[in-house]
């Protein structure tokens, strides 16, 4: 049965360098196409890719990422702020890899441009009040 699945992988900063992407095509018969992406060398990597192919294939894909020290999280569509929640403590603004979050210089406010988002979910993790959430 062929399945294809979007998620959110996440590269330690020893694997960055590596094609470990292309070997999902080259060895488990794969197709993939790469969302958006924010890998550079010496740092943590991530990635949001669609991955497609036989149910079996997809399987030993994700196997061989987590067991290569490749994190994978399903890719949630969107993600929001809740304008009401946030305490613009900035905490968010040095965490996010793709700089989603400026501080305004005159008020210090937090301000989040979604449409740099790439949906890795970190934010969410790391938000004190819950102001960062899946949105619908
Ligand atoms: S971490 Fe949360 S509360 Fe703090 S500035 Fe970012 S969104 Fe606002
Ligand atoms: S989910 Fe949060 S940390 Fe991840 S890219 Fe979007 S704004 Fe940045």
């Amino acid at each position: 049965m062929q399945v294809s699945r979007r998620i959110v992988l996440h590269f330690p900063a020893s694997l960055t360098g590596q094609p470990i992407v292309y070997r999902l095509a080259r060895d488990y018969g794969l197709e993939f196409n790469i969302i958006k992406a924010s890998v550079s060398p010496e740092e943590e990597g991530l990635m949001v890719l669609e991955v497609r192919g036989d149910e079996q294939g997809v399987e030993a894909g994700m196997k061989y990422l987590s067991e290569k020290g490749v994190m994978i999280e399903p890719f949630s569509q969107r993600v929001v702020l809740r304008e009401e929640r946030c305490i613009h403590c900035g905490l968010c603004v040095g965490l996010c890899p793709v700089g989603a979050f400026r501080m305004e210089p005159d008020t210090y406010y937090i301000r989040f441009e979604e449409e740099r988002c790439l949906a890795c979910g970190l934010c969410i993790k790391a938000c004190p009040p819950r102001a960062m959430e899946v949105g619908l």
